[in-house]
């Protein structure tokens, strides 16, 4: 799968594919992560993607010629191959199920706003605008890694064992995964649970389920629909 990034940070980006398991995966030609420079869009002589907001206020305002130019150019070398995402603290929620069917696709183009954010007029050259949280970050870089990170472990491959990605929070239902434990077996008088060691597959599943209930319950009440505010809310 391809993954485009439209970014006036590219250097934030380029240590993040360099290591670990998304590195793996371009070595083994399971993913292709491409950077492009905005700037390289931009019309104006100093390479200007940026302007003061119509209507007044602070900050400065991402001009929407360089990324519809970007998306235009991107597209045209991928042969349409590629859906385009816009990372927007204004957007839908980014959800495991968005990485499980994006993980389908040929190609992801994520665009990546700075500064007060984009031009509006942006979002008519989307497929979608996505956020990664109720709040706000710098920039859309950091929110481009973590969807990128999500939908290509959903990529047959790139996770090691299939069972891995199965059993984690979020992959079936919106439930967490269960609690982990490793050695030592006892560690400042805190012991790994008995059952654990019993080598009884059948409890240690019952257990483990038991488990992922009592932690969505106690984390994400939200999850199983139970209305307790703990901070999961919207707000
Ligand atoms: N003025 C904007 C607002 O009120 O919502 C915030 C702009 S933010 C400082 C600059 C850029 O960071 C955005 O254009 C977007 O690309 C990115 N960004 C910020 N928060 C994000 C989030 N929660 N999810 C995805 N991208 C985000």
């Amino acid at each position: 799968m391809r993954f485009d990034i439209l970014t006036i940070f590219s250097e934030i980006l380029s240590g993040f594919f360099s290591a670990g398991i998304l590195a793996q995966a371009q070595a083994k030609g399971l993913i292709d992560v491409r950077l492009h420079d905005l700037r390289e869009f931009s019309c104006d002589p100093h390479r200007m993607v940026d302007d003061r907001p119509y209507g007044g206020g602070p900050g400065m305002v991402m001009q929407v010629g360089p990324f519809v130019r970007g998306i235009e150019a991107i597209r045209r070398e991928v042969n349409g191959r590629t859906r385009v995402i816009l990372l927007s603290s204004q957007g839908r929620l980014f959800r495991q199920a968005d990485a499980v069917r994006w993980a389908m696709l040929d190609g992801l183009l994520l665009l990546c706003g700075r500064y007060e954010g984009v031009d509006e007029r942006v979002t008519s050259f989307v497929d979608e605008e996505i956020s990664i949280g109720n709040y706000v970050l710098t920039g859309g870089e950091t929110a481009a890694a973590v969807v990128i990170e999500a939908v290509a472990r959903m990529i047959p491959g790139v996770v090691g064992k299939l069972e891995s990605v199965e059993k984690d929070s979020f992959f079936n239902k919106d439930h967490l995964g269960p609690p982990q434990y490793t050695r030592p077996p006892v560690f400042r008088g805190l012991s790994v649970p008995d059952v654990l060691l019993s080598g009884d597959h059948a409890k240690i599943e019952a257990f483990r389920n038991r488990k992922a209930w009592e932690k969505t319950a106690c984390n994400r009440p939200d999850l199983l629909g139970l209305d307790i505010d703990r901070g999961n809310s919207n707000g």
